[in-house]
């Protein structure tokens, strides 16, 4: 049996129901995070769980549970599901009321709903690496929102995937912002430069983490941003994510990037990634 929670309740994923007029159905409006569970814990889940809370109040929408209460509700679902190795998705919405722009006036219920993966570590792309696709940014200027509304984020990486690639790479113009559902780092001559965390991307949990480790490692590192030139003429590039952790790209529209394969840096950040994942989750089989 799997089990899921509609608005705090654990219910069987069968029984699962949700409101026809829920604004995350017929809007998109509500906010979202994905958790990585090893060993059946949770990997910085206080990190993502603020984040829940910041992204909520960038729209006006109050997320009902403290930090504590939900990490207590998301290990209830672990265990009720016996899951060691996955995410956890997980949303809020601005609940249920009848379709119209403008926010409801009275207090709704707001619509949480989350359930649970299992899925293995990407190992194969990771120790490989992957191929990506240019592709102009065209989504909004709220981009440090882990909104709902993802169609952007979808044309993106649909284009990328129909190309053969695991990733689309955005761009304003000349500006390098991130990929469809990760972030996007060069290294170049040793240190590596990634997007300053502004409204033109979301600042990716895995992302503060590997800058940690950057900091910690006395590893040269820029939250600069950097141009198309930039990326195409980098030693490595890759991507970083809670479900792909980070990932070496070795294609950018079939050119390969430095010598085509995983580079040193990005390795030792996988590596130093790893330790960390340990740290917290106890060692990885
Ligand atoms: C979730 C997400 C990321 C990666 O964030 P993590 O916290 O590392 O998973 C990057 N970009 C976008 C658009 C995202 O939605």
């Amino acid at each position: 049996m799997e089990y899921v929670i509609v608005n705090g309740e654990f219910v069987e994923r069968s029984q699962a129901k949700v409101d026809i007029e829920d604004r995350g159905f017929q809007f998109g409006d509500g906010v979202y995070e994905v958790i990585r569970v090893y060993n059946g814990k949770m990997f910085t889940a206080d990190e993502h769980l603020e984040r829940l809370h910041v992204s909520g109040e960038k729209i006006g929408l109050k997320i009902p549970y403290s930090v504590e209460e939900l990490k207590e509700l998301l290990a209830e679902l672990i265990s009720k599901n016996d899951l060691k190795l996955g995410t956890i998705y997980m949303q809020f919405t601005r609940g249920v009321s009848p379709r119209n722009h403008p926010f409801p006036a009275e207090t709704i219920a707001l619509g949480f709903t989350a359930n649970i993966k299992h899925v293995g570590r990407p190992s194969e792309n990771m120790d490989n690496g992957v191929k990506a696709l240019l592709k102009e940014d065209v989504r909004w200027l709220l981009c440090d929102v882990k909104s709902l509304n993802l169609l952007g984020n979808l044309l993106a990486k649909q284009e990328a995937v129909a190309a053969g690639c695991f990733e689309a790479i955005q761009h304003r113009g000349e500006t390098v912002t991130e990929g469809s559902a990760s972030n996007i780092s060069i290294v170049k001559d040793g240190k590596v430069f990634t997007h300053p965390a502004t409204n033109l991307i979301l600042n990716g949990i895995t992302r503060r983490v590997f800058l940690d480790l950057c900091e910690k490692n006395q590893i040269p590192y820029a939250e600069e941003a950097f141009t198309l030139t930039d990326l195409l003429e980098a030693d490595e590039v890759f991507l970083s994510s809670t479900t792909a952790e980070i990932m070496p790209i070795i294609h950018i529209n079939d050119k390969p990037v430095g010598a085509g394969a995983p580079g040193p840096v990005t390795k030792k950040l996988q590596e130093l990634f790893l330790h960390e994942i340990e740290e917290q989750c106890g060692k990885i089989m």
